[in-house]
């Protein structure tokens, strides 16, 4: 199955990507973690991104696609994958949508996670993240370490106040005519965001339920 997580930041698609990729057994796959991984081990194309991701700015689709198509050619992605983060623009959609044309495939469902901007602001500046395995945790329940691995958890620099509220109109402006488009494609599924991670869960389960998969 091939399935895209839809939705402004700090709205849950890394908590359920997490979920699902361990009930679909396919890979979950975050641009967004790719592209800090790039910047931390100093590649060309994450010096390149590094102003854009620390500024809350999209990174140029040359450079995501190019990250993308690299991991989608993995044998691990033949019977489908979770993309969290990506496409986040039309052009990516398109691209992604030819990518898959090439090989007789499509995009199975799309979730669409829906959240109000006060819940998503606050749920952004109390994120932290494991340094080591990208674990997302809120301040309020945060472990001293992350429970998985043991890493340090830290803030992005992203999740700054004014640099979420960039972010936010980034996604109104560049993002959000996505679920148009996949309304019109016919696989969009839209979920309530609020509530705790199982809840969540159980709503989408329901609403992948009768999903064709190529
Ligand atoms: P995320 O972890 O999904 O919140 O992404 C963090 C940052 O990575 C975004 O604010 C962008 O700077 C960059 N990014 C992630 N995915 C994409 C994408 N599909 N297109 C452009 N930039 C992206």
């Amino acid at each position: 199955m091939n399935l895209i997580l839809l939705g402004p930041p700090g709205c849950g698609k890394g908590t359920q990507s997490v979920l699902l990729r361990n009930k679909l057994k396919v890979p979950a796959i975050s641009t967004g973690q790719m592209l800090r991984e790039a910047c931390a081990e100093g590649t060309e194309q994450g010096l390149k991104a590094e102003k854009y991701l620390s500024s809350g700015s999209l990174v140029p689709d040359d450079i995501v696609i190019a990250i993308v198509k690299k991991r989608l050619s993995l044998g691990d992605c033949r019977d489908g994958y979770i993309l969290d983060g990506f496409p986040r623009t039309l052009n990516q959609a398109d691209v992604l949508k030819e990518w898959l044309g090439h090989q007789g495939k499509q995009v199975n469902v799309v979730l669409n996670f829906e959240l109000t901007e006060k819940e998503l602001v606050r749920r952004l500046t109390g994120r932290r993240e494991c340094r080591i395995c990208g674990a997302g945790y809120h301040v309020e329940q945060a472990p001293e370490k992350c429970d998985r691995c043991g890493g340090d958890l830290y803030q992005r620099d992203d999740d700054k106040e004014e640099t979420i509220r960039r972010r936010l109109h980034i996604y109104k402006e560049q993002t959000a005519p996505l679920i148009s488009y996949y309304t019109k494609e016919s696989v969009l599924k839209n979920i309530d965001g609020l509530g705790d991670k199982t809840a969540i869960f159980d709503r989408i389960e329901k609403a992948l339920n009768g999903v064709s998969v190529n």
